[in-house]
């Protein structure tokens, strides 16, 4: 073991030399992953993490379907989607059968950042009107479109200076720590139309209003009741389209909703997804009315040389195959409401906890060093997720205060790795010195 942590510091140091510094790492000393297994992680020391992180492998890690699916379909033929072949039109319908009408048109790409790019500019594109409207304290992507509108704090502190002319901004629509708080959050929806209004007023209405469905970002906070269908209307009133950005809380993580935007009651023009699509191989989409894409004709191209390859197609098909068969997204309701329930608990004993939020397998734990003024207990959540690191669990904070921990695992997560997750909890927060 004490080579094997030789050669550990060693490889760090290379990354270190030649990453870029704004490409972290998880933890300052990480364990070195080379293995998982369903929703554990096992490092080259032999220890065994489990994995809370990972919304990225819906099926957990290595499932042997996909791993069979790909093997076979490397050994075929991997090429560009220009090809004539089946598993891309196969994969293609069952994604569109996934949405309600009149969302029917698919577009394959390899990641959130592409497909929040190519929603904004098939927006863009069919409504000739290149101004967005977006949500503050949200991430979008890394592209240039999709980082325009990313004004999360957390991965840039000047996110909101530095935006381009065409991005415009409404307040985060967040019900615990916002200026609406608990039933004020209603006030929310008024002010994002008043906006949109004032900007179409002044000769700029939005082609697009942009936004999470179920605030991923901000630890997995619902949106205000009624938000998205005001804010859709008003966008709609003055030509504008509903693109929905579901990378992060689509695909069944929800629980009660496949999609998030149907927590809503809502139908978007234009749906974005990517993360789950994959299970840990690149594959985004992009799913709209044939009316919007085929406006976006003479406004842009569109080819994408690995979306939608013979592989990915596989893969695409192989996930939505294994998380029906598997029950994954009842799954989310079991033990995501089981989950809830122990956090939930844990809150009555703890004063750090703020407030549990989310639903099915995509909650935050929100820490707070004082319930009425909510400071944001971000140290501790740092020394927390070291803390559980030691206990055996990778769980990681989010939001623009990094307070909050972000609980997402893989979909196959049982009863017992919950159980565990909340016990290694309550012991670590019982230990904290900072509390
Ligand atoms: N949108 C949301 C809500 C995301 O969380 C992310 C990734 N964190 C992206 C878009 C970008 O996805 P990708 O990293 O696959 O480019």
């Amino acid at each position: 073991a004490a080579t094997d942590r030789g050669e550990n510091a060693d490889l760090l140091e290379r990354r270190d030399a030649v990453f870029a510094t704004v490409q972290g790492h998880y933890y300052a000393d990480p364990p070195r992953i080379e293995r998982g297994w369903r929703h554990h992680l096992l490092s080259t020391e032999g220890r065994s993490y489990l994995d809370i992180v990972n919304n990225v492998t819906p099926l957990g890690h290595a499932h042997p379907r996909v791993e069979q699916a790909v093997a076979r379909q490397l050994r075929r033929l991997n090429t560009n989607s220009r090809f004539h072949y089946a598993s891309v039109v196969e994969f293609t319908e069952r994604l569109a059968e996934l949405l309600p009408q009149p969302l029917d048109t698919v577009f394959l790409v390899n990641s959130g950042s592409e497909a929040v790019d190519l929603g904004i500019r098939l927006a863009i594109g069919a409504t000739g009107r290149p101004d967005v409207l977006a949500l503050r304290e949200a991430y979008h992507g890394w592209t240039y479109a999709s980082d325009a509108v990313s004004t999360s704090l957390q991965d840039n502190p000047n996110a909101l200076s530095t935006r381009p002319e065409w991005v415009h901004t409404a307040d985060a629509p967040n019900s615990y720590r916002g200026r609406h708080r608990g039933a004020d959050a209603v006030r929310y929806a008024p002010e994002a139309v008043a906006e949109i209004d004032r900007l179409a007023a002044s000769g700029r209405a939005p082609g697009a209003f942009l936004s999470e469905t179920y605030y991923g970002n901000a630890g997995g906070v619902a949106l205000p009741d009624g938000y998205l269908a005001q804010v859709y209307a008003a966008v709609r009133r003055h030509g504008g389209l509903a693109v929905a950005d579901e990378v992060q809380v689509g695909y069944g993580r929800l629980g009660h909703w496949f999609w998030g935007f149907e927590q809503q009651g809502v139908v978007p023009d234009i749906v974005c997804v990517a993360k789950a699509m994959g299970n840990g191989h690149p594959l985004g989409a992009v799913i709209t009315s044939k009316e919007v894409a085929e406006r976006y004709r003479d406004q842009g191209y569109f080819f994408s040389s690995t979306g939608g390859s013979p592989v990915s197609s596989i893969v695409g098909r192989t996930v939505l195959d294994t998380l029906r068969d598997e029950d994954l997204q009842g799954n989310a309701v079991r033990v995501g409401g089981h989950l809830k329930e122990r956090l939930e608990a844990l809150a009555a004993r703890h004063d750090l906890i703020g407030v549990v939020h989310g639903s099915g397998l995509y909650l935050g734990l929100e820490l707070v060093r004082d319930r009425v003024t909510l400071e944001p207990a971000t140290e501790e959540t740092a020394e927390l997720c070291e803390r559980m690191l030691d206990l055996g669990v990778i769980v990681q904070p989010t939001g623009d205060h990094l307070n909050i921990l972000k609980i997402k695992p893989p979909l196959c997560i049982d009863t017992a790795a919950a159980d565990f997750f909340a016990d290694m909890l309550d012991r670590a927060l019982a230990g904290l010195t900072r509390a």
